[in-house]
């Protein structure tokens, strides 16, 4: 059987976990932490990186750094999953989706304008499958009506965009080390902050509301609460996992776009044909192999595919259902426009075993029996 995913492990991992225990320190903020955060700082040029428990705890500390609140709106696409919305919906701020282009499955950047509203405090791209959304634009838009942008990019660490990291163009940019994603510690993420005027308040939200970073960096002599806050720091256990895997991250990236582009070739026939989609990815993006996708014809053609494919030991699996149609984006959000791609594309959506380690082989199994099901 060929997976749909395996969590990425590269040798080294047990290696530094054992190190980890063996500094007697396994709480958050030690060494292992302080060499991932740096080491992504300098890979993206954010002022600040702060390693989380997870993207979704990212993104509420976003919404708590951006000040959302009751009644504030919060524009974002209705294709993506939960956290993206969840992380505000807390704050008691409504979620307002927008509907995808087609190509990227992206939000549509040229309908973000017409939802804005005097209540707009944020918009948050989601850079699907690793492909950056039209940037330029939706910079623009919230510099001219005055919106923060907080990227999930979740699945984007290592693609740019006219070769800007993502997650460090927007003022916060929100990343995942879920053992789904192309780097991992099991559980986990990152807060990209771009200005250096919010590294302090997110430290003291990220440490209980308290300015204990401060403390332990020697700067003042006993620390204190003095802000509301939570626990989002992950254990040195898990930043060693992760810590192996940022060693090994060029050796990653290379693999997944190995994958990718053995697809890309393989099912280019298939799209010749006009029986299936491929995706694209614009001009001024570079991606990281996180997903490969196809589209089928409609809903009906999909679900017998996925049938096909796991007759034949295959796993693939579809994606999001959207948000404005699930029971909590209809009590905490509204569609803005036409839902004229997102349900539909969704319904089209199908993704193939994609992970550091698959095999040529394996790649051209898949695709022999995405073939086979069209004779
Ligand atoms: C995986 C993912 C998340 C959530 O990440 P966690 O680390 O599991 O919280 C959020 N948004 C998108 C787009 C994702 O793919």
């Amino acid at each position: 059987m060929i997976a749909f995913n395996c969590p990425p492990h590269v040798g080294t991992e047990e290696h530094y976990i054992a190190e980890a225990i063996a500094n007697r320190k396994i709480c958050g903020d030690g060494v292992f932490t302080k060499k991932c955060s740096e080491w992504i700082e300098k890979q993206t040029g954010a002022s600040k990186v702060l390693l989380t428990t997870s993207c979704t705890h990212a993104t509420e500390m976003a919404a708590l750094l951006s000040d959302i609140g009751p009644g504030d709106e919060v524009i974002m696409p209705s294709y993506t999953f939960v956290s993206t919305a969840d992380a505000f919906v807390l704050r008691g701020a409504k979620a307002v989706f927008v509907d995808i282009r087609p190509d990227t499955m992206n939000i549509d950047e040229n309908l973000i304008e017409d939802a804005v509203t005097e209540r707009t405090k944020a918009i948050v791209p989601v850079h699907y499958a690793g492909v950056a959304c039209e940037m330029d634009t939706i910079m623009d838009i919230a510099k001219r009506h005055g919106l923060l942008v907080i990227e999930d990019a979740a699945q984007g660490m290592m693609s740019t965009y006219k070769g800007r990291a993502l997650g460090a163009i927007g003022d916060y940019g929100c990343y995942s080390f879920h053992e789904t994603k192309n780097y991992s510690m099991g559980e986990g993420g990152a807060l990209l902050l771009r200005e250096a005027k919010d590294i302090e308040r997110a430290e003291i939200i990220r440490e209980k509301g308290t300015n204990r970073s401060k403390f332990f960096r020697g700067q003042i002599d006993k620390y204190t609460w003095v802000d509301a806050g939570s626990s989002y720091l992950p254990s040195e256990l898990n930043a060693a996992y992760l810590w192996a895997q940022l060693e090994a991250a060029g050796l990653i990236y290379e693999d997944r776009l190995r994958s990718w582009n053995t697809y890309y070739e393989m099912l280019s026939p298939l799209a010749e044909e006009g029986k299936v989609e491929l995706p694209v990815v614009p001009e001024e993006c570079k991606h990281n192999g996180h997903m490969f996708y196809i589209k089928v014809r409609n809903l009906e053609e999909r679900t017998r595919m996925l049938a096909y494919l796991k007759e034949h030991g295959v796993v693939a699996v579809f994606h999001y259902i959207p948000l404005h149609t699930a029971p909590a984006g209809l009590a905490y959000g509204r569609f803005c426009g036409e839902d004229k791609y997102t349900t539909k594309e969704s319904e089209r959506l199908l993704r193939l075993p994609m992970y550091y380690g698959l095999q040529q082989e394996e790649i051209a199994y898949v695709c022999e029996k995405v073939k086979e099901f069209y004779r």
